[in-house]
């Protein structure tokens, strides 16, 4: 190991004894006290030296034995130690491609959000590994596959059918010069380019000319599905049949999209565990009696008119659904396990509705105490990210205090 500071954690001096790292209250660490001779031994922590180096310089500054290791310790606990010389093959693979310096600032996030040295490079490097399917080729979901390929997932299949038309354009997403073409043979080309280093684009997978809900089975390896229909009632309203496939197959899915001039982000279905779309049309009924006849009014409504469809308000949405998407495939669960954020036009304040499971429903999730919750990693998902702490920075007392005793009488 050649640790390193995280480099991506700013860090200044809070006191002539306080090292703050980071800026932001959700990932920044107080480290403290810090002595003078502690403070020189972490500059030197610059991902340049090894074990050894490192001991001999303890000793130059005349530290006890095992203060050195004992320092290590604390701040690889306090999430604040990389390790740039970490052994991993695919880690050492992805560094090796061509592609490397277009994901360095992705690299340095997941280095911000995961705690463990080396845990950022193995996140990216098992994105490559990853299949995604984005049900949709419109404003919200074009986009949505274009920055999850961007964001380095190594396989996203978007589905949809008919031609690509003029207002389904975005900068995010397709570009103008795809109108009249099939919109899965643009959104390929799409994923294509966006995808680091750009890639040729993947033949089309078994029907992928259908419409959404009627592809095919989710097939082995599949991550997670992204239900991003061109029209928002499929959003606002999830019609469960499509996802009864899904949920044989136990295949997370997140719905996203735009619905008249509201943005609809979650929930994230993860099967038997939180509420999925029949958990919310059954549970919908209940509070509206109405609910199933006007949601089947809407659908046969269904008309060649442009749906209203805001660009940034869309843009927005895929970037968050995207975000919501990339945290789950990276081992976490975002706020969006069993919840949908919405925003409406103009004021677009955000706001969540916890969305509970249906006892009548089949998929079970009303059965499971307490369900899923956000924070905590869904089961089958390796979790690298290690304890939470609670911090914050804007004080010390809402900064994460996870390496006190550092330095000092202590070190
Ligand atoms: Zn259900």
């Amino acid at each position: 190991m050649h640790p390193r500071l995280k480099p991506a954690l700013r860090s200044a001096w809070r006191s002539l004894q306080q090292v703050q790292f980071g800026i932001t209250p959700a990932h920044s660490v107080l480290l403290g006290p810090v002595d003078t001779t502690t403070g020189s031994l972490l500059s030197l922590l610059d991902g340049t030296r090894g074990p050894e180096l490192l001991r001999e310089a303890a000793r130059k500054l005349r530290l006890p034995d095992g203060r050195l290791e004992l320092l290590l310790d604390r701040l690889a606990a306090a999430g604040l130690l990389d390790d740039p010389a970490d052994g991993d093959p695919a880690v050492i693979a992805l560094r090796e491609r061509p592609e490397a310096d277009r994901l360095r600032s992705d690299l340095a996030s997941l280095s911000v959000v995961h705690r463990e040295p080396g845990a950022a490079g193995r996140r990216l490097a098992a994105r490559r590994e990853l299949r995604v399917q984005v049900r949709g080729a419109g404003r919200v979901g074009a986009a949505v596959a274009a920055l999850l390929s961007a964001a380095g997932v190594g396989r996203v299949d978007v589905l949809d059918g008919g031609r690509v038309r003029p207002w389904e354009v975005s900068p995010g997403g397709l570009p103008g010069d795809a109108v009249g073409e099939r919109r899965d043979t643009a959104a390929r080309r799409l994923v294509g380019r966006s995808a680091p280093g750009g890639r040729l684009p993947r033949a089309a997978p078994e029907g992928a000319g259908r419409g959404a809900g009627s592809g095919p089975l989710a097939e082995p390896g599949l991550a997670l599905v992204v239900v991003a229909p061109r029209d928002g009632i499929g959003v606002y309203a999830p019609d469960s049949r499509p996802a009864e496939d899904w949920m044989a197959t136990g295949t997370p899915q997140l719905y996203a999209g735009v619905a008249e001039a509201t943005a609809v982000v979650g929930p994230l279905v993860l099967p038997g565990g939180t509420a999925c779309a029949r958990c919310l049309e059954l549970e919908r009924a209940d509070r509206d009696p109405s609910w199933p006849r006007l949601v089947a009014q809407w659908r046969s409504g269904l008309r060649e008119l442009p749906p209203p469809c805001d660009v940034a308000l869309a843009s927005a949405v895929a970037g968050l659904a995207a975000a919501h998407a990339l945290a789950f495939l990276d081992g976490d669960l975002p706020a969006s396990t069993g919840a949908r954020w919405e925003a409406s036009l103009p004021l677009l304040e955000w706001r969540s509705e916890r969305l509970a499971p249906h006892p009548e429903c089949r998929c079970g999730a009303a059965g499971r105490a307490g369900g899923e919750e956000p924070g905590a990693a869904p089961e089958g998902q390796d979790t690298m990210g290690g304890t939470a702490v609670t911090g914050g920075a804007g004080g010390p007392g809402r900064t994460r205090q996870g390496s006190q005793g550092l330095g000092g009488a202590y070190v």
